[in-house]
């Protein structure tokens, strides 16, 4: 029989649980025979504390005039002009110039992430290994061929060019990096933007954890010269803001970015004009708020919190190495070498009830390795710590 339609075989190449699908099942499998026992979750990276008043009002408000003569129906695809203001002037006073016609607002990294390959037919991703799951996923559940670069304790947990051959790629940077928590330097950056201009590459740089950055690391790759012509942004409000559930962040391509004759940003916007319907108002307006003088002090009382506890999580591993940047919601642990990640995983939560994530998860090379969030809740990361001192 001739087939009309064929089934995208590449999804049986991919593995069959997502990480984390797989830690709360084993977690769940705990349960069952210990449900007396207080479980600290220290492994997924999601915020815990309740959102600002004032920030939840702003949207709450803006629910309410769905109420009244200012209903709205469809939002724009590509976001409110309000919201692509805001996000250029938080730019601006990073140093960076752009317009809301490069801003994309979206349900999220996460999405933009996969979506973005829908602007590329068969190419080669160079990811990092170990990494945040959904870069290695995405491109093979597209069919994409990918160079995994190891990330070690000898490159400093930072992707390096070293080897690559000379050839055009998509290329995945994620400073501060999750889970390694290393941050790239303007210098990392420099090589990596040269490499790509040279090599008619594309970096998709991602931003998700900007927020965390206190030293002197970009926070946005165009503060990087040369950037705009070889680099796609995509950042959320999911962990600066709190917006996990909410669900907003947005994608800049800038319109200086084109490859065989064509604009990436038209191409974008026909992408997401076609496949998206954009993201709620009262959304919108909370992440509006999340960037004003006023939100972005209420958001950075959240983020410091979540620094201290990694601090607090840091004290716990005293004589143990780790990896833990002050740019970085997350530790990376180097476990003792009879364990394998996963047995780790096991040992954390049989002998002291504490969950964290198998490094193998985001890796081959991620073995022998955990990682850690501070997004918990206090009292939990200080439970964590009296029980990892006995
Ligand atoms: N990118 C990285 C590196 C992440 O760690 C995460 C979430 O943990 C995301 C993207 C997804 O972010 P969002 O909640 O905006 O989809």
């Amino acid at each position: 029989m001739e087939f009309g339609m064929n089934i995208n075989l590449n999804y049986k190449k991919s593995k069959d649980n997502y990480l984390f699908v797989e830690i709360n099942e084993r977690v769940k499998k705990f349960r069952q025979t210990h449900s007396d026992l207080h479980i600290l979750n220290l492994g997924v990276g999601d915020v815990t504390l309740p959102m600002d008043k004032k920030l939840v009002k702003v949207m709450t408000d803006a629910l309410n005039d769905q109420a009244t003569e200012k209903f709205k129906g469809y939002p724009p695809e590509t976001g409110y002009d309000f919201l692509k203001t805001a996000i250029c002037r938080y730019y601006k006073k990073l140093g960076v110039d752009i317009s809301n016609e490069d801003v994309f607002v979206s349900n999220g990294a996460g999405c933009d992430v996969g979506n973005i390959l829908n602007l590329f037919s068969f190419s080669t991703a160079v990811i990092a290994d170990p990494t945040y799951p959904a870069y290695y996923d995405s491109n093979i559940l597209c069919g994409n061929e990918v160079i995994l670069l190891p990330l070690t304790k000898q490159n400093g947990y930072k992707m390096v060019i070293d080897g690559l051959e000379e050839k055009s790629y998509l290329i995945y940077i994620c400073s501060p990096n999750n889970p390694t928590g290393a941050t790239m330097t303007h210098d990392d950056l420099k090589k990596w933007v040269y490499f790509a201009n040279k090599t008619s590459s594309i970096i998709l740089f991602d931003n998700a954890y900007q927020s965390f950055i206190e030293d002197h690391c970009p926070k946005s790759i165009y503060l990087v010269e040369g950037a705009k012509t070889c680099a796609i942004e995509i950042a959320s409000f999911s962990k600066s803001a709190g917006f996990t559930n909410l669900r907003c962040g947005y994608t800049i391509v800038p319109k200086e970015l084109q490859r065989e004759g064509q604009s990436l940003n038209a191409m974008w916007n026909k992408r997401q004009c076609t496949f998206f319907n954009g993201v709620p108002y009262h959304i919108q307006k909370g992440a509006e708020f999340a960037l004003s003088d006023e939100g972005e002090k209420i958001c950075q009382k959240n983020i410091n919190y979540y620094k201290q506890n990694a601090k607090i999580l840091k004290s716990c591993f005293k004589g143990m190495q780790f990896l833990s940047s002050s740019n970085s919601p997350y530790i990376w642990l180097k476990i003792p070498a009879k364990f394998t990640s996963w047995q780790y995983f096991e040992y954390l939560l049989n002998e002291y009830n504490i969950v964290c994530v198998p490094g193998s998860g985001f890796g081959k090379f991620g073995e022998g390795y955990v990682r850690f969030s501070a997004f918990a809740k206090r009292e939990d990361i200080l439970l964590a710590k009296q029980r990892l001192a006995t």
